[in-house]
């Protein structure tokens, strides 16, 4: 078994295939995780309810529900487990669907092995990065807006709403750098745990969504600034 900090996690993969579960399901093992395989979405939602996991690894094709329904439910009860789908399709839609939905990263298939284990680990620490920096200052106010980054819930007006783990590690980003322009790739880098630069379009959706929940004007953001080819700036009070 190799070295990891993040060992004895356990990891929830919802495959249907049987041969690419099993493959991964060895893999994941030999990194120190505990694996727990459903081969359908009505599986994966029971075990859900029943047992925690630290991490769900997604398929979107799946018998009884699909990852999209997988999603949708497992977000109405647990905000914060990070989700990683995976998509067989390159459909830029798929993607942008499921992340509205509340999967925190995809990947398309066929992926590399390692790309999948570099992922999984970054996702792992994003969620213990998050912790540590919630509990010193759980409740952040800005307009007519409050964030709970301990319960993951937002209001806006008199409009109450759920964030994703990412969701409130973007914010949670972008107010500790509160009036500094801070680049895409700064926040694939810190927000993801990804170097690349293709994924710079995850950074839009989000922000997109971000928008959507507390500016007043979503057309003109007073808060989500977009910087003109150098990135974004949170602007506070
Ligand atoms: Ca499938």
């Amino acid at each position: 078994m190799k070295n990891n900090q993040f060992s004895g996690s356990i990891i929830l993969l919802v495959e249907d295939e049987e041969a690419l579960a099993k493959g991964l399901e060895y893999n994941l093992t030999e990194e120190g995780y505990h694996v727990v395989w459903a081969k359908d979405g009505k599986q994966a939602l029971d075990l859900v309810r029943t047992k925690e996991f630290d991490l769900i690894i997604l398929d979107i094709m799946l018998p009884y529900f699909d990852g999209f329904e997988v999603t949708r439910l497992v977000r109405e009860k647990s905000p914060e487990i990070p989700i990683l789908m995976l998509t067989a399709k390159t459909s830029v839609d798929d993607k942008i669907h499921g992340l509205a939905l509340g999967a925190d990263d995809y990947m398309t298939k066929p992926f590399h092995l390692q790309e999948l284990l570099v992922r999984v680990k970054g996702m792992l620490k994003r969620k213990m990065w998050y912790k540590k920096v919630t509990t010193a200052q759980p409740v952040y106010r800005f307009g007519d807006n409050e964030i709970n980054f301990e319960n993951l819930k937002a209001r806006s007006g008199k409009q109450q709403f759920q964030l994703t783990t990412v969701e409130a590690m973007l914010l949670k980003y972008l107010i500790e750098n509160k009036g500094k322009i801070v680049s895409r790739k700064e926040l694939l880098e810190n927000v993801w745990n990804i170097t690349s630069e293709i994924e710079t379009r995850t950074v839009d959706n989000f922000i997109v969504r971000l928008r959507k929940f507390f500016e007043p004007t979503q057309a003109e953001p007073i808060y989500f600034k977009s910087i003109r080819s150098a990135g974004y700036m949170f602007v506070g009070e």
